[in-house]
């Protein structure tokens, strides 16, 4: 439970920190790259939907996936190794083009960050951020 919740915080605390860097170095304040830092942190989560259909609600779906470590066993499009090194690129190439873009993807790429190493720290394996099914 305590995990879950310093989880559920650095979900939070990420975006906010790139918020910080954003308004720091390019001392401006466009609305919409504040949204879009945020949809970049919590988008990635949307992979979690495959699990909608072994669940009766959404509410059972939603604790299942706040207070559960079981969804990060099995493979997920955006949760995984391979999906982490094509984002690495695409963040690098966005940046030459638009600063959204890759704010956009700068917030996704944390996000599996985050997840990645609390499955390292707290669940101790990654495998399941490896292997292809
Ligand atoms: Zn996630």
């Amino acid at each position: 439970m305590k995990d879950e919740i310093v989880h559920i915080l650095f979900h939070f605390f990420i975006p906010f920190l790139l918020l910080l860097f954003y308004l720091y170095f390019y001392k401006e304040v466009k609305i919409e790259n504040i949204i879009i830092i945020f949809l970049g942190s919590f988008f990635p989560d949307i992979d979690h939907i495959v699990y909608l259909k072994y669940k009766k609600s959404i509410k059972e779906f939603l604790k299942y996936n706040i207070f559960s470590d079981r969804y990060r066993k099995g493979i997920l499009i955006f949760h995984n190794i391979y999906f982490m090194i094509f984002l690495i690129f695409i963040t690098l190439f966005s940046s030459l083009y638009s600063l959204s873009l890759f704010l956009f993807f700068l917030s996704f790429f944390l996000h599996l960050l985050v997840d990645f190493l609390d499955d390292k720290f707290t669940i101790r394996t990654i495998e399941h951020w490896r292997k292809i099914k």
